[in-house]
């Protein structure tokens, strides 16, 4: 594994919120954090079809136009009685011309596996990958999941997107309940993170 051994890094986000949760990540290692927007980068089509083909586009396309190390992560939720959908598609399922509406997005997860009679407990996971890569084309990838089942009616007004119908194994709260601490600790992210640290050369 190549080890990273910059004070610097700039991550392949627009995302606001994105960038402060990896920033915040990233201080105790010494390492700055710069994002794609502060580069005028244009957002690159997102066109694979798993976690990783999507962060690799996001990574890649960042590191060649800049020269600088970039990281990338691209996440969602897989539901096994639905073949994994949403998936890649997680975020999609919540588009609408008004702007996201996850409440729309879990709402359409309970109707089609309630047509399916999917049978309890719904396994799914959520899963998060990020991916660094170098100018000279070189990457790492570090995949991170965190397996529960999706949970009927929404429970919780805690973190975002579709931690509401989210039940992580081991626990009787959703995501949605637990406090931002603690789904931190044992979160998809949280599992990348663990492994994307062990490449910093410190
Ligand atoms: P992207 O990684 O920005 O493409 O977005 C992935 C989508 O997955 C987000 O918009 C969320 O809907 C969903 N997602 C990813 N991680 C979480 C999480 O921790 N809780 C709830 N939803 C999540």
């Amino acid at each position: 594994m190549r080890t990273f051994t910059g004070d610097h890094l700039l991550v392949a986000t627009h995302n606001q919120g994105k960038l402060e949760e990896i920033a915040h990540l990233l201080e105790p290692y010494g390492i700055s954090v710069s994002s794609a927007k502060d580069h005028n980068l244009p957002e690159p089509e997102e066109t694979g079809t798993t976690f990783v083909e999507n962060a690799r586009i996001k990574a890649h396309a960042a590191a060649q136009a800049t020269g600088l190390p970039a990281l990338a992560d691209d996440s969602g939720i897989e539901i096994d009685a639905l073949d994994g959908a949403p998936g890649v598609y997680t975020a999609d399922w919540a588009e609408t011309p008004q702007g996201r509406d996850f409440v729309m997005a879990m709402t359409r997860t309970y109707d089609e596996l309630e047509a399916k009679s999917a049978p309890h407990p719904r396994r799914a996971r959520f899963c998060c990958t990020l991916v660094l890569a170098w100018p000279d084309g070189h990457d790492e990838v570090f995949p991170g999941v965190m397996e529960g089942e999706i949970v009927w009616p929404m429970r919780g007004d805690q973190g975002h997107g579709y931690d509401p119908i989210f039940q992580p194994k081991g626990h009787t709260q959703t995501f949605g309940e637990m406090d931002r601490w603690e789904k931190n600790r044992i979160s998809h992210r949280a599992d990348a993170f663990r492994k994307l640290v062990t490449v910093f050369d410190r």
